[in-house]
């Protein structure tokens, strides 16, 4: 018998024999502990890593660097042990710091993964919780619902409308309708027909259902397989893949230009081997082998500072797209407001009460007219609370502490759930009918679990026996479609169209001041059990109405006045009423002079051509469906537009997919909404998004930063060898000054520029084009300008020095790597701003400035401390041989700096 279709015939009491658990209890902590203990983590294992040492050694690995390694086994044969130690120690050193830099970079990129870990809802000692999936036993006792990952192998006990998803493991995207009773017949059941198993990986679409762990970690199904599909994500962004082809070219560039220089020593007198170890040393230099790990590392830092301001960033890439978005699409509910509810107002058959208290605390009075209403005496307000409690999956939960100096017992309410339901128990409880009251009173007989498609949710309820009532809530405009009734007056009579009328322009009422609005109804359910939501949902009574103010988040209006400085437009989406969302988009400056608002209902008669017209101007999309998300995606897209789009349910998963960055809720998102998201907001918040945007323009920048100073310093490194070699001068360069230029100067100055603090201008600039070239808006220009005049004002120094006093060639050289040094050391500083060098304080990057301190310092101890000169070819420089450093080395950043004054560079680059 297979081991996989073992559970699928068991009765409920062999399987809680079996895993020796009370469902209803779940497992005690202590139990579930120990077999944690036995049985592991309930994780798939995860594919070959590289260890520490695997990639020490993978830094040798590198054609040049080898090449200089041989290079310096020649020269340690010639004799020329100093030469050959220090090169050693240099291409040493610089393994080691491309080894903790890619170490970092690995380190990082994992801390993210977990991040993003799974979790699970299980009942241990008698209570639900929720812990990392990853803890799961067999024997658990786990529930799910629609937008669950499922976190292992479970023997379904019960199931409500459930639907899986299951292709990830049987290739079959049909979801698959379960069941919690018992199979039958045969062993050899497939997995696409053990109908009363939930499987690891897969995804609950619809419904809900409780179920008892079987199989953890690589027991379950999907472990079976785990092998097959390593999923092994790409973590590489387009940049990097962009910066790989990028180092190709310059590999070859630098190796021609390096063979040239070699070349033409040779042609005009040197000694071959000498010249043959400076090209050498040249290569090694000029190729910027260090570029992907800065990159990597400039990213993961990056991230960590999104995380820090609340967003997580699932997807590497999305750091770079972040920088381009030129649209956010954003879900009002929760994102835009607080989602902290309260019922204000109840509109019953003509009356409207107002409700007094605030926040969840379940304390007000209900107030017609100025005087107190008793709920008790008042049939329409007590069915009302009825629906309004009894349809609902919140619960309200009191907490107490004690507090203050006093140590008072302070009392605390919060909700557990969804807050729109939580402000419908807070109102029930002020009326008196608490949910654990009502609970007693009737029992659940099925649920008709709420989508946003649908925009209704409803519960079949039984009194004692027999008395079966389905109560239905939900948008008022949907739900009186369903309504042939009314209650007035304790019983129900036939609604007609006046009625009708009245009820929807009070609800438009309500609406305008902001609220959100609900509808109730019941009906008295005789005969058989519905078995789908559309035979339940028909011929019903009309309660009443119920709006809840929903305040807006107060960052978020700057966070919108942001985007429009940042030439980023932003869209609310919502499932709720276009008054409703109107008066809210108003309040937060969503929508402006001009903009428009697009019902669901309207979007679904435009043409595609037509709407494609409008999309730009519409900036409030309400009584959508999500489905109609996808749409509105798409339009943005073939607009030419770079779209961010939130979402948190399951029929979200396609937009956030088709977005350029999909955006899951952290608190409210569904798993499924969060797997098909690049990057997910932990707080739910709006203002999350922008500033992930400005994060992501300004790792950007930071990486245009480094990529400037590097192969500036590279062309000039190059351009003063070349031209030397040219003009029949002597090496102005010996290999070891080459090689301790790329590694001190080169090396730490550009980490400390990707984690340059941002421009002050960067959102008052529109986003840049996605396809825009990494050397656009005037980087391609600095490297070759800055290049070239760093490398000429080097060979300057060097031939003026030279010319001076041509028998002493070890000076001249002296000058000249203290030139190239210091040139480059002041040059960092050009590459922070997109203006020119003047426009920013070169003192707010402390770690810049000790680099740069710290590389001139290094610089000073080769040149003046004499164990060290022979090695490196220095000696001791002179006041007026120092006045001719400083001069060549600050000339080439000034002079620029003064022609990007005189005509800047950048000019401000559109979409589309
Ligand atoms: P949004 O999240 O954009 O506010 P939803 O899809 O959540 O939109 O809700 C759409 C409409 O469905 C709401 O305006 C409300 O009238 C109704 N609604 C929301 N939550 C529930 C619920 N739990 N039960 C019944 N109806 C609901
Ligand atoms: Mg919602």
């Amino acid at each position: 018998m297979s081991e996989g279709s073992r559970y699928l015939d068991w009765d409920m009491e062999k399987l809680t024999t079996h895993f020796d658990v009370d469902p209803a209890e779940g497992l005690e902590h202590s139990e579930a502990e120990k077999r944690l203990e036995k049985v592991g983590p309930n994780q798939l294992a995860e594919g070959q890593r590289l260890s520490p040492l695997a990639l020490l050694l993978n830094q040798f690995k590198d054609f040049m660097v080898l090449v200089l390694l041989a290079a310096t086994l020649v020269s340690g044969l010639l004799g020329e042990y100093t030469d050959a130690i220090a090169i050693i120690a240099i291409v040493l050193l610089n393994a080691v710091l491309g080894f903790i830099q890619e170490f970092r970079a690995e380190k990082s990129l994992k801390a993210l993964k977990e991040l993003s870990a799974p979790m699970a809802r299980v009942k241990r000692n008698g209570s639900w919780k929720r812990i990392p999936a990853a803890e799961l036993v067999p024997g658990d006792i786990v529930s799910i619902e629609s937008g669950d990952r499922i976190p292992a192998d479970l023997r379904l006990i019960h199931a409500e409308n459930l639907y899986i998803e299951e292709s990830a493991l049987t290739g079959e995207s049909v979801p698959v309708s379960k069941t919690g009773g018992v199979i039958r017949g045969g062993k050899e059941i497939a997995l696409g027909d053990r109908k009363n198993m939930a499987f690891l990986g897969t995804m609950a679409v619809r419904g809900t259902g409780v179920g008892v762990v079987v199989f953890t970690g690589m027991k379950t199904e999907m472990g079976k397989i785990a092998h097959l599909i390593q999923t092994t994500e790409s973590m590489q962004t387009p940049l990097q893949n962009r910066l790989e082809q990028l180092g190709k070219v310059l590999i070859v560039v630098s190796l021609f230009l390096t063979a040239v220089v070699v070349l033409t020593g040779i042609v005009h007198g040197h000694d071959a081997y000498k010249m043959f170890l400076a090209g050498v040393s040249l290569a090694v230099a000029a190729i910027p082998e260090g570029l992907p790990a800065i990159v990597t590392i400039a990213l993961a830092l990056g991230v960590q500072r999104m995380i820090r301001r609340r967003a997580i960033v699932r997807k590497l890439p999305s750091v770079e797209t972040l920088g381009c978005a030129s649209v956010i699409c954003s879900d009002k509910t929760g994102t835009l407001t607080q989602n902290k509810m309260t019922v204000t107002h109840l509109w019953l058959d003509g009356r409207q009460l107002e409700v007094s208290g605030s926040g969840y605390k379940p304390e007000g009075e209900f107030i017609f007219d100025g005087r107190k209403v008793n709920p008790g005496r008042d049939p329409g307000l007590k069915r009302l609370l009825e629906v309004a409690v009894l349809c609902n999956n919140a619960r309200l939960i009191r907490e107490s502490s004690r507090e203050g100096m006093l140590r008072r017992k302070q009392e605390s309410w919060r909700v557990d759930g969804d807050p729109t339901e939580g402000a419908l128990m807070v109102v029930g409880a002020k009326g008196g009918h608490t949910g654990e009251a009502l609970e007693k009173e009737w029992k659940r007989v099925r649920e008709f679990p709420f989508d946003s498609e649908r925009k209704m949710m409803s519960v079949l309820v039984e009194k004692g026996k027999g008395q079966r009532v389905l109560m239905t809530k939900g948008a008022p405009d949907v739900l009186l479609n369903r309504c042939t009734h009314l209650l007035r007056g304790g019983r129900p009579v036939p609604l007609t169209e006046a009625m009708r009328e009245k009820i929807l322009s009070h609800n438009d009422q309500l609406a305008a001041m902001a609220l959100r609005n609900l509808a109730f109804a019941y009906r008295e359910w005789k005969g058989v059990e519905p078995g789908r939501e559309t035979e339940a949902e028909r011929e019903l009574v009309f309660v009443g109405l119920a709006g809840m103010i929903d305040p807006p988040r107060e960052e978020v209006k700057k966070a919108i006045r942001t985007c429009r400085r940042a030439g980023i437009r932003t869209v609310m989406i919502t499932g709720d009423h276009q008054t409703t969302a109107v008066a809210i988009a108003r309040q937060l400056g969503i929508l402006t002079e001009g903009g428009l608002t697009v019902s669901g209902n309207q979007l679904q008669r435009m043409s595609d051509r037509e709407f494609e017209q409008k999309s730009k101007n519409i900036q409030v999309y309400a009584r959508v469906s999500p489905e109609h998300k996808l749409k509105i995606v798409k339009a943005l897209q073939k607009d030419g537009d770079v779209v961010a789009m939130t979402g948190d349910g399951v029929n979200d998963a396609p937009a956030i997919k088709a977005a350029d960055i999909g955006i899951a809720m952290g608190i409210t998102g569904t798993d499924v909404s969060k797997e098909a998201s690049s990057l997910i907001l932990s707080d739910d918040n709006f203002a999350t998004i922008v500033s992930a945007i400005e994060e992501g323009r300004s790792i950007y920048d930071n990486i245009r930063k480094f990529i400037s100073y590097l192969l500036a310093s590279n062309v000039g490194e190059i351009l003063v060898m070349f031209l030397a070699m040219l003009a029949g001068m002597p090496l102005p360069l010996v290999p070891i000054q080459i090689l301790w230029v790329n590694l001190v100067t080169d090396g730490l100055p550009a980490m400390a520029l990707g984690v340059d603090p941002a421009e002050e201008d960067t959102m008052d600039r529109p986003p840049r084009n996605s396809r825009e070239s990494i050397f656009a808006r005037g980087v391609g220009w600095k490297i070759v300008s800055r290049g070239l005049l760093i490398g000429t004002f080097t060979l300057a120094s060097f031939w003026v020095a030279y010319q001076e006093a041509p028998d002493d060639l070890v000076r001249a050289q002296t000058i000249a790597f203290a030139t190239l040094v210091l040139a480059q050391l002041i040059y960092v500083f050009d590459c922070r701003s997109s203006q020119s060098v003047f426009h920013r304080n070169p003192l707010n990057n402390l770690p810049l400035v000790l680099a740069v301190v710290s590389s001139a310092l290094l610089l000073l101890v080769v040149m003046y401390y004499p164990p060290l000169q022979p090695i490196f070819h220095t000696v001791s420089l002179g006041f007026r041989e120092w006045a001719l450093v400083v001069a060549a080395s600050a000339l080439p950043t000034l002079l620029a700096g003064l022609i990007d004054l005189i005509r800047p560079v950048r000019q401000p680059v559109h979409h589309g």
